[in-house]
């Protein structure tokens, strides 16, 4: 449903060329939020993730930058910046996994992974962070996954890396939650499994498995996650930091 939430305040979603972060863009715009749409390689995605907010009736601007480079993600944000404005809700959205056997894995994939996912989502929120707090206001969702709580049961071989690297978001976003508060909230996001195109190439056996495990009997869309994203953005989350939470059909439960 659209309404004016976030009055044309800056959105940073990371990855939102595709996928879920795409997902995320929409929501946010249609909650009256500026986006900023992050890609590092796929400029016609990114492209069209911004034609689908305009049609939507929002605004918003295409930034390219490795969020792994420091330096990078500095200069994607001196562009908002002057573009726009400071950026006041950000979505550390931007990802990859291996699926190979862990026990192949060279080094090099291992700090690839560690680099995108936990260097990218530190990177992120250090540029943001000196700001909402002098303006006494940040709102921000990391995407982690429920493989950062709980080791696949299905293949617990191939998913190590992937896996510590969304614990270790999970826990950065907890200590930035505790350090950074009341200017700022820091909550995650743990999705099961979503149909995107980093999921794609899955096996129909392991998909079926997963499903099977799943009590809401089905594969996720990367709606379900802007929808969780959206609301802990939101006013409606004002007293709510630190968390995680799970949209994984239930696969997946917290204590
Ligand atoms: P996806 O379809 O593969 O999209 C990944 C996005 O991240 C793309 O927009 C990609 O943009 C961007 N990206 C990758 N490396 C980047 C980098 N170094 N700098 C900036 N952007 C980069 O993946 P997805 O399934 O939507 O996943 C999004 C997030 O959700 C990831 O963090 C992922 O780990 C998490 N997640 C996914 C699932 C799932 O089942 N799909 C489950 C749990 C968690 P470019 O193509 O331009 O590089």
């Amino acid at each position: 449903m659209a309404n004016d939430e976030f009055g044309g305040r800056v959105a940073l979603v990371t990855g939102g060329s595709r996928g879920i972060g795409r997902a995320i863009c929409l929501r946010l715009a249609k909650a009256g939020a500026w986006v900023a749409i992050n890609h590092s390689a796929s400029a016609e995605a990114a492209d069209e993730t911004l034609e689908q907010v305009k049609a939507a009736g929002g605004d918003g601007q295409v930034y390219r930058a490795d969020v792994s480079s420091h330096d990078a993600t500095d200069a994607m944000y001196e562009a908002i910046e002057t573009d726009r404005g400071p950026v006041e809700l950000l979505v550390t959205n931007a990802g990859i996994a291996s699926f190979q056997d862990d026990v192949d894995m060279p080094i090099d994939l291992w700090r690839r992974i560690m680099s995108v996912n936990l260097d990218g989502t530190f990177h992120c929120v250090w540029r943001a962070k000196d700001g909402m707090r002098a303006r006494n206001y940040g709102r921000i969702v990391c995407v982690s996954s429920v493989n950062g709580i709980a080791p696949s049961r299905i293949r617990p071989d191939r998913l190590i890396a992937y896996g510590t690297s969304k614990s270790a978001v999970i826990g950065f976003a907890r200590n930035c939650a505790t350090a950074f508060g009341p200017a700022i909230r820091v909550n995650c996001v743990a999705p099961g499994l979503i149909d995107t195109d980093m999921t794609k190439d899955m096996s129909d056996d392991m998909r079926q498995q997963i499903v099977a495990h799943t009590p809401a009997a089905r594969v996720g869309v990367p709606q379900d996650v802007a929808e969780l994203t959206y609301f802990l953005l939101s006013d409606a989350a004002s007293f709510i930091t630190g968390q995680t939470y799970v949209t994984s059909g239930g696969l997946v439960t917290l204590p």
